[in-house]
């Protein structure tokens, strides 16, 4: 790869820390394996998560193309949305986002956080890809209209720039893991729109580390988005020069423990119980409790051995809790 001729704004501070779970691990049972979290979460920027890795590239095309306004779309409760926003402000320049409606409307969480960045926010009218589409567009044309230079991310950062920045994330973990002397058998994390999933089964492929990457889907359907990881991969590929081939059955979704986007399930709600219970580690309602909730499920189906290591990916999320407390405040 040769990453260093991309343009890139560095975000986050780097390698965000791998930690051990003990406890976490003695209370799912003797079978259970050596469970390490990489902490995606503390990547600093306007409360962290995966999205801030995502953004270095795209912030770096955006600024070198000339834009002044970042522009995206997602959830109401969009990490993605509002670490853009962080992003854009950061880097002195203006930011647009396209909110689709549904779910809560509170402005809490990470639409509170817009509201703080300084975001100008527009809901879509309807909550179908169209609608968000077609308001994306006018927003872009507005932006044009009053003479500003709109620079548009797609949804989730989920492009081969943001798969790159996991494909090096993988990277950054094999190191973390090589010191500690563990073999690492497999990863684990939520995959939604796709891009930390398309980079870190890059990342595996290019070190032939053999690591099991297991993407527990947000919601998200295998058959949906197994292609859209596939092409990711490819664009990756291109953009860096680099030969890489991922046959399609070692992208694996699983979609037992996602059930509606953006609806926290009750073994989602357990999970997030568990891990704050135990290590005091605080996950987010709508991915990494989902992800953890499949890691949990796996290890009661005997998927590892005790001697094996397990990495959970924490990608953050947790400014949205706070628009779920109904859901979790009478977590006890
Ligand atoms: C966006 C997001 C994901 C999913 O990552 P993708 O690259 O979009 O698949 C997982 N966890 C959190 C907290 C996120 O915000």
């Amino acid at each position: 790869m040769q990453p260093a001729r991309l343009p890139r704004v560095r975000l986050a501070p780097l390698p965000t820390p791998l930690e051990e779970a003990p406890r976490l691990r003695a209370a799912l049972g003797a079978r259970c394996p050596r469970i390490l979290v990489k902490r995606d979460d503390l990547t600093g920027l306007g409360m962290g998560g995966n999205k801030v890795r995502k953004l270095e590239y795209h912030l770096g095309e955006a600024i070198a193309q000339g834009c002044d306004t970042l522009v995206t779309s997602g959830a109401i409760q969009s990490n993605h949305c509002r670490v853009t926003a962080a992003a854009a402000a950061r880097a002195g320049l203006g930011a647009s986002l396209v909110l689709r409606p549904g779910e809560s409307e509170a402005v809490q969480g990470n639409l509170l956080l817009d509201r703080i960045l300084d975001a100008r926010i527009r809901i879509a009218p309807a909550p179908t890809a169209a609608a968000v589409d077609a308001a994306l567009q006018e927003e872009m044309e507005a932006l044009r209209r009053a003479g500003r230079r709109p620079y548009l991310i797609p949804k989730g950062a989920s492009t081969p720039l943001g798969a790159l920045a996991y494909a090096e994330a993988f990277m950054e973990l094999m190191m973390q893991t090589t010191d500690l002397g563990a073999a690492m058998d497999a990863v684990v994390f939520c995959t939604g729109s796709g891009g930390t999933h398309a980079g870190l089964l890059a990342g595996t492929r290019l070190l032939q580390s053999g690591v099991d990457v297991v993407g527990v889907g947000d919601g998200a359907k295998r058959s949906e988005l197994a292609p859209v990881v596939a092409e990711l991969i490819v664009g990756l590929a291109e953009r860096c020069q680099v030969s890489l081939h991922v046959p399609d059955e070692a992208i694996t979704v699983l979609e037992d423990y996602g059930g509606r986007y953006g609806v926290p399930t009750p073994g989602c709600v357990e999970a997030i119980r568990l891990a704050a219970r135990t290590e005091g580690l605080i996950l987010d309602p709508v991915y990494s409790g989902k992800a953890l909730a499949g890691l949990i499920d796996l290890v009661g189906r005997d998927r590892w051995r005790a001697d094996q290591t397990v990495v959970f990916w924490h990608t953050g999320g947790q400014p949205a809790l706070f628009a779920y407390a109904d859901d979790l405040g009478g977590a006890r």
